[in-house]
């Protein structure tokens, strides 16, 4: 067989086993499946992150536990010293006052910040248990798909080697440098053969010129498309 005919075969079974790898990357189960690892993983990265904040709270109700202490030990000893040192003025009694205002205030507001995170502390881990319930329902849905995809795929795999094998087959005979040079359009251009259609290129369907057809008419085999860049076969 004459190496233009050799390389027509091949590129059928090339092509065959390219729509082949298509369709089974495109394959619904995969696409089900993928959809469903890529939902998980999201959890977990949402989970983590709500780990994180809640940790986050927690260490920021320690400090403020601890400056509520602090103001509360103050606020005991500013009443000690009121009742060591009554104030003997109305100026001190009032700065007594503002002291200690000062004081509650404070712990006021430490409270009201602590009750803010605890709310939101709550709402964060009813969030959690919220994604932990979805979680485990599909990852068992992804488990299961997986089993039954795997077959599939088994299947899937084994039927792409031989449509690769068939392809290997009618290529093993190929000149290299035009194997090289079927590869090299293939990048680009697909299929990388055409034939000759009504003195057009069968891929892109762009007249050829007058010149190039006669290289044709007068013997050669193998043409290329000024257009698209593919090789033009005449069988
Ligand atoms: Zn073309």
């Amino acid at each position: 067989m004459e190496q233009i005919e050799m390389l027509w075969e091949f590129q059928q079974a090339d092509m065959e086993a390219d729509t082949l790898e298509t369709e089974i990357k495109r394959s619904p189960n995969r696409l089900a499946l993928k959809k469903n690892r890529d939902f998980l993983l999201e959890q977990q990265t949402a989970v983590r992150q709500i780990e994180e904040e809640v940790a986050q709270m927690l260490d920021r109700v320690d400090i403020i536990k601890d400056a509520i202490l602090l103001q509360q030990e103050q606020l005991k000893a500013l009443q000690a010293r009121l009742e060591e040192n009554p104030p003997a003025n109305l100026e001190e009694a009032q700065a007594f006052a503002q002291d200690a205002q000062r004081l509650v205030g404070g712990i006021q507001s430490y409270e009201q910040e602590m009750r803010r995170i605890q709310q939101e502390a709550a709402d964060h881990e009813r969030a959690q248990k919220e994604i932990t319930v979805k979680f485990s329902r599909v990852r068992a849905e992804y488990e299961t798909q997986k089993i039954a995809y795997e077959d599939e795929y088994k299947e899937q795999m084994k039927a792409l080697e031989d449509k690769r094998h068939a392809a290997q087959e009618k290529g093993k005979d190929i000149d290299p440098n035009l194997m090289e040079r079927y590869q090299t359009i293939k990048k680009h251009c697909v299929p990388p053969v055409a034939k000759l259609v009504d003195g057009q290129c069968g891929g892109c369907y762009m007249g050829l010129p007058q010149v190039t057809l006669r290289n044709l008419k007068s013997g050669a085999k193998l043409i290329e498309c000024e257009s698209c860049g593919r090789m033009i076969i005449q069988l």
